[in-house]
């Protein structure tokens, strides 16, 4: 048996392959000596050594590559958000399947959490189930300070919301005009929306585009929050504002009064002077704001004003403070007037017999000023004003139009304001010295 195995041995080396299988062995040898020799290497890795491999960027493309490269059922995606982007319409982008996406959107809808916006960055990991994807997980911000996570589990999502802590810091800021307002302000390192919010504020007061002139100044204390970076998250409110122009000063105080935030100046008056309903005394109220068949044109059509009917001549008065814009003839309004009070409101004024001392394009007028006079110039019937209030570029019912009152705080309201201003002026006077 044995001769009969051994003879079988020798004859199988007397062959003339058994180099090919010598060589092959050595091979194999070879490799089986590196790989013992790697996995010695490998043993002596301290684990912070491994650790700090595993935060280190070539571990990231090592893993970036596997998510990619891989018949890994597992894909991430890193998706930076459109206008017109939806959670929904993302998701559908990345193949999560219907249902999936229905189920999660509901979820977060009902947390109020699904609002994404254009710039920001969603981290979505899927994994695929017989040719449909799944949800691994989701992080998306949804404000400056707040991120959603959604972590799947099992069959449900668990969803959960992070919100940054910031921190509340005071800041006054000032700066002098060199070309305008706005690029001054934001050198001076202000923020847009409190730029937006200031220019409102003094829209009462000053005319941005005629009042300003290189070399005017302007104030502005603010609520700024910041996270532990020291990184401004988000504004808060405007204290104080000032503003020196036409060469006087603006002094404006945030002030609460009847549970509503308004700005004072050092008198206590309220920077919102309101709009008349009425700028015409003595006048009937003849055609209301809404749908009404012209009374030229025959066909029914929105009445975009109020008309006023009254006397060839009887005056018309400025509804506000503010600028006049147009002092013209103009299309069917015959002679008209348009007047600008501040960023949001503009008055109209139309079928005028004459126009009122002085009254034309680029002057200041005052509330109640008389800008013009009652006629019936242009598609009209008879005499009559026809008033117009726009706002934003809109017109709307200046009979239903609710607007704050020019209110002056008086008596105990007047006091409290008083206390408020000391205590703001000192604040101020004590940022000034610090910053
Ligand atoms: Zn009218």
């Amino acid at each position: 048996m044995l001769s009969f195995k051994i003879n079988n041995f020798l004859s199988f080396l007397n062959q003339k392959k058994y180099p090919f299988y010598f060589f092959i062995m050595g091979i194999f040898f070879v490799v089986y000596a590196v790989i013992l020799d790697q996995i010695r290497v490998y043993t002596k890795l301290k684990e912070n050594n491994f650790n700090s491999f595993l935060k280190s960027e070539e571990f990231n493309n090592i893993k970036d590559f596997l998510f990619e490269n891989i018949k890994s059922p597992y894909k991430e995606y890193n998706h930076i958000v459109v206008d017109n982007d939806t959670l929904e319409k993302v998701l559908k982008k990345y193949n999560v399947s219907n249902a999936e996406i229905n189920n999660l959107i509901s979820e977060t809808n009902k947390k109020k959490l699904s609002n994404i916006s254009s710039g920001a960055q969603i981290q979505i990991i899927t994994k695929e189930v017989k040719d449909t994807k799944q949800i691994v997980s989701l992080f998306y911000p949804i404000d400056a300070i707040t991120s959603v996570e959604v972590k799947r589990n099992k069959d449900i999502f668990d969803i959960s919301k992070t919100v940054l802590k910031l921190n509340k810091k005071e800041i006054v800021l000032s700066n002098t005009i060199k070309n305008n307002l706005y690029s001054s302000a934001v050198k001076a390192g202000i923020e847009p929306n409190i730029i937006v919010e200031f220019a409102n504020i003094f829209g009462f007061e000053v005319d941005f585009q005629r009042d300003i002139r290189r070399g005017d100044t302007f104030e502005i204390y603010y609520e700024q929050f910041l996270d532990d970076n020291n990184i401004v998250r988000r504004t808060g409110k405007i204290i104080y504002a000032s503003m020196f122009v036409n060469n006087k000063e603006i002094s404006l105080y945030n002030f609460k009064h009847n549970n509503e935030t308004g700005f004072y100046d050092v008198d206590g008056k309220s920077v919102i002077k309101t709009l008349m309903k009425t700028p015409i005394n003595g006048a009937r109220l003849s055609s209301s704001f809404g749908m009404r068949k012209h009374p030229i044109l025959g066909f029914n059509k929105l009445h975009q004003g109020t008309d006023f009917a009254a006397p060839t001549g009887t005056p018309i008065m400025a509804s506000g403070n503010g600028v006049v814009a147009m002092a013209q003839k103009y299309k069917g309004y015959g002679n008209y007037i348009l007047l600008n009070h501040n960023s949001t409101f503009k008055t109209a004024y139309a079928h005028l017999s004459k126009y009122g001392r002085g009254i034309r394009k680029g002057v200041r007028v005052a509330q109640g000023q008389i800008i013009g006079y009652v006629g019936s110039t242009g598609m009209s019937t008879g005499p009559h004003l026809h008033y117009e209030v726009i706002k934003n570029g809109k017109k709307i019912n200046s009979q239903r139009l609710k607007l704050p009152t020019g209110k002056i705080l008086s008596n105990e309201a007047r006091n409290k304001f008083e206390v408020e201003r000391i205590k703001i002026d000192v604040r101020l006077a004590k940022l000034r010295k610090d910053s």
